[in-house]
């Protein structure tokens, strides 16, 4: 079968390896789509801080339940299915309370342990998430990027009363943008490329802003009769942005963090507790895939326009290098399994 992993920082291979069988408790899964994340280029590059080598990355793919462990009995040969790349242990405190995306012994499918780049992948029957077969599998594979906007949306509460200001129109803005839009809320986007900001326009944005021309606090200040978005999403990643939205944020709003950057930055505990901020970090999600496919089904969410490219897995250097070198003209690319 065709396996692309990560031998070690800086070596993407590309090759032929014996099928896996699926142990006690999992599932094989015949892999049609896997969508490439900014994450699987951080494993490329070594910079992702959690990811073991060698690692068969990929961790947004769907597929075919083709061959059954031992003890499975909630899904067939046959089903079509998405992966939740999230393993959680099921005890320890934060699965208790429901947030088992952060549990003390997480393991993420295709970074701890091998993911979806192969022609078979093998999965815990819990991390299989049934799909209609009407739904194309290219979109079902788009349901875990969705989940982290899902995920993020529900950190901060997002609801039809608020205007949510979104940084960054790359594919964590898009998801959060559609998200958003389908909780009724109003959006704008900002982003320092202006063919970007066309994109976001086409995905729904209310209202978009240059932040290379144009001054984000003085463009979202009327929001909500001057008080300012009641809800900011980093989908950029950049910590200095956060001292931006404590300031322009309105009273009792919510400023949600994605990015994983260690670098410091400077915060003003006086806006937050004048306003009452809440300043809450989001981190893959908590078990929103069966939600967000109940959305897809639906059509609720009609995310096939976010896949810009699919390439035959054989070719995926040549996917992991337009995903680098041409980050404007890719919003989601996707491997094509045979
Ligand atoms: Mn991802």
């Amino acid at each position: 079968m065709v396996t692309i992993s990560v031998r070690e920082p800086h070596h993407l291979l590309v090759n032929e390896r014996d099928a896996v069988e699926p142990g006690p408790g999992e599932v094989a899964i015949r892999v049609h789509r896997a969508g490439i994340c900014g994450s699987d280029m951080h494993i490329l590059h070594g910079t992702n801080p959690f990811a073991v080598y060698p690692r068969v990355i990929g961790h947004e793919f769907a597929g075919v339940v083709s061959a059954l462990g031992a003890g499975i009995s909630s899904l067939a040969i046959g089903d079509h299915v998405v992966a939740d790349p999230v393993i959680s242990c099921g005890t320890c405190y934060p699965c208790r309370v429901g947030r088992s995306n952060v549990c003390a012994k997480l393991q993420v499918i295709g970074v701890h342990r091998d993911g979806g780049f192969r022609s078979t992948a093998v999965v815990p029957q819990a991390n299989a998430v049934k799909v209609s077969p009407k739904l194309g599998l290219d979109v079902a594979a788009l349901a875990e990027p969705l989940a982290v906007a899902a995920n993020v949306l529900w950190r901060t509460g997002c609801t039809g009363e608020d205007v949510v200001l979104i940084y960054g129109a790359g594919t964590v803005g898009i998801t959060v943008l559609q998200m958003a839009k389908m909780h009724g809320a109003r959006c704008i986007v900002a982003d320092i490329d202006a063919d970007r900001l066309v994109r976001a326009r086409e995905f729904g944005a209310d209202a978009v802003i240059n932040s290379r021309t144009q001054s984000v606090g003085d463009v979202v200040a009327p929001e909500l009769d001057g008080l300012g978005p009641s809800i900011v999403i980093d989908g950029a990643g950049i910590p200095s942005l956060l001292e931006e939205a404590c300031r322009i944020a309105a009273p009792a709003g919510r400023i949600g963090l994605l990015g994983f950057s260690p670098a410091p930055c400077n915060v003003s505990q006086q806006e937050i507790v004048r306003k009452e901020l809440t300043l809450v970090g989001s981190r893959l999600n908590r078990r929103f895939i069966p939600e967000v496919i109940t959305w897809l089904e639906s059509g609720a969410l009609r995310p096939q326009a976010m896949i810009t490219q699919t390439f035959n897995a054989r070719d995926a250097r040549s996917a992991f290098d337009l995903v680098e070198q041409h980050p404007e003209r890719t919003l989601k690319v996707q491997l094509a399994f045979e």
